[in-house]
């Protein structure tokens, strides 16, 4: 059974800070290969620097469905508005975040309008460039 680190509160991993009816998934993060509901838990429980999965592993099982309890790739996960094995709905403005977990290839960070992102001031966009 896959254990779901940071303030869990409830069985389909919606956490203290991500509380909706869509926020259902837990991510596992490529620094210590733990599960999270979301980037704020980690960055509570853990005091190492975080690091984002290549695009070339996207093969990985990093995402987990609390709605079914099934783990998915990053690739599904970056494919799909909803889990393919119970169709529940993920959370939409997730994919604002997708760099936080992680990197994008340069045509994909063209195309896909990242707000939270490009208005960050610590050059991130700028950074993500270098891919
Ligand atoms: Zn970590
Ligand atoms: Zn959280
Ligand atoms: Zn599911």
């Amino acid at each position: 059974m896959i254990h779901i680190h940071g303030q869990v509160i409830d069985e389909e991993t919606r956490c203290v800070h991500y509380d909706g009816p869509t926020d259902i998934i837990a991510i596992k993060f490529a620094c210590c290969g733990r599960y999270y509901p979301c980037i704020h838990c980690h960055e509570e429980s853990e005091s190492h620097r975080r690091r984002t999965w290549a695009t070339n592993e996207r093969d990985e099982r990093a995402i987990y469905c609390g709605a079914c309890k099934s783990e998915h790739t990053i690739q599904t996960y970056m494919n799909h508005t909803h889990c393919p094995r119970c169709s529940s709905l993920w959370n939409e403005n997730c994919k604002y975040h997708h760099t936080i977990i992680l990197r994008r290839t340069i045509r994909e960070s063209h195309s896909k309008r990242q707000p939270c992102c490009r208005s960050s001031k610590n050059g991130k966009a700028v950074r993500d460039k270098r891919i």
